[in-house]
């Protein structure tokens, strides 16, 4: 334990031991920076460790797809990067089409990659789809097919970066929630009930908390809670390689090697911020178990193993906050990721740490900039006509 008169010293002070916070800090202390994660709970309580694992670049707003093309070379290397592969499956993503208008909708998205030269994205027809994924129901027209896409193990993922973090040097301190954010002339100060923390740089990664800190130096930032819901099945035999979404629904479907089938797609269920913790709403749940068995009817009869909720944060336009402050000097955000952060939190970290230690990302990171709701922005345009969840 910490005498709560000592105050401990880094050059750099992580809120929130996520995978944003993780991975943020094994990329600084990759670059020589002394580095302390103060985490609330423990490091993959939240988001970071109960998502959907899945590692898709397929149908990202325009801002994000060269953050998440960038960070899906991490995810195809992460072995040699950080000595473990999180449970990496390349699987491909499959998005279904199940009408002719939302086929349409597929050939419009991927024109309009195109027009921006961006090339990941396939369509491709009912007869492809279905040699790709023959369990599926016959009505499907086609679809959008990225090969390079799949899923990883949450837990795991964000584990295996703190570890690599701690081989760095990276010290984390859990139980450790940080109550106040302060900085006096050229250092930042951090509270918590583990001892007081200082450093010259201040990163906050606190999730769907961030809006909390950001208030403490008077830069409100639109973000709020929301509780996403996923469901596990039991095993069944082996009927689909691919992880899917749908177009015209919410869905997000992958089987495992060990015949579980994991069900989410953005549901939202209930978010309780204050006790830290997130709670299915059962009536939701059902319909998206709907969309599963119009897909795949054969599982009809398949029962529910566990069902779960995690706390993610979300912003107005649905892009999040990877921005230095515009209120104080030294203090940098990276939260807000609204539902598909995981993909991102390998190269995200990067970015950070590029931002934060050269004054300068190697990609622009100008759309995610936290004064961008109060200039009434946005630099995002057309950003929210691409999303297709
Ligand atoms: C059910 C579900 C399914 C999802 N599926 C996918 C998916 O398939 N693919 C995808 O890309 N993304 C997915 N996501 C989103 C993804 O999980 C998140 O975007 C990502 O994990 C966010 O990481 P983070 O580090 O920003 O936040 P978090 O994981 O929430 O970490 C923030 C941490 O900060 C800590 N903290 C908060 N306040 C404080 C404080 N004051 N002091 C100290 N610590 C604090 C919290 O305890 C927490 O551990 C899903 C999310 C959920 C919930």
């Amino acid at each position: 334990m910490n005498d709560a008169t000592d105050v401990q010293e880094a050059d750099v002070l992580v809120v929130g031991g996520g995978l944003h916070g993780t991975s943020s800090a094994f990329h600084l202390a990759r670059r020589g920076a002394k580095v302390i994660v103060l985490e609330a709970d423990y490091v993959a309580r939240h988001s970071s460790g109960v998502n959907a694992g899945g590692v898709r670049t397929l149908g990202r707003p325009l801002p994000e797809i060269p953050l998440a093309l960038m960070s899906r070379e991490m995810w195809h290397g992460m072995s040699d990067l950080i000595g473990e592969d999180g449970g990496f499956v390349p699987s491909g993503q499959l998005k279904i089409a199940e009408t002719d208008d939302e086929l349409e909708a597929c050939r419009e998205r991927v024109a309009l990659l195109e027009s921006r030269g961006f090339t990941h994205e396939k369509v491709i027809d009912r007869q492809t789809v279905l040699e790709l994924e023959p369990a599926l129901a016959r009505h499907v027209t086609g679809g959008i097919w990225v090969e390079r896409d799949g899923y990883a193990l949450p837990f795991r993922t964000t584990t295996a970066f703190r570890l690599a973090a701690q081989k760095l040097g990276a010290r984390f301190l859990e139980g450790a929630p940080v109550r106040r954010i302060e900085q006096r002339g050229t250092r930042w100060f951090a509270t918590t009930p583990r001892g007081t923390f200082s450093a010259k740089q201040l990163l906050v990664t606190a999730g769907a908390w961030s809006g909390e800190l950001a208030k403490q130096v008077s830069e409100p930032v639109p973000v709020h809670p929301e509780g996403l819901m996923l469901m596990v099945t039991h095993r069944v035999a082996p009927f689909c390689r691919a992880t899917l979404g749908a177009t015209g629904r919410p869905l997000s479907f992958k089987q495992f090697d060990n015949g579980t089938v994991v069900i989410g797609g953005k549901l939202i269920g209930i978010a309780d911020l204050a006790n830290r913790h997130g709670e299915v709403d059962f009536v939701r749940l059902v319909k998206s178990a709907r969309t599963v068995t119009d897909l795949f009817p054969h599982l009809r009869h398949l029962g529910v193993n566990r069902a779960w909720a995690g706390v993610e944060a979300f912003t107005e336009d649905e892009l999040p906050v990877i921005s230095a402050s515009r209120k104080a000097s030294d203090l940098y955000y990276s939260f807000g990721y609204c539902g598909s952060g995981f993909q991102l939190g390998p190269g995200c970290g990067k970015l950070v740490s590029e931002l934060m230690l050269d004054g300068a990302p190697s990609i622009s990171l100008d759309a995610f900039a936290v004064d961008r709701f109060s200039r009434g922005a946005v630099s995002v345009a057309g950003a929210s006509q691409l999303i297709t969840h």
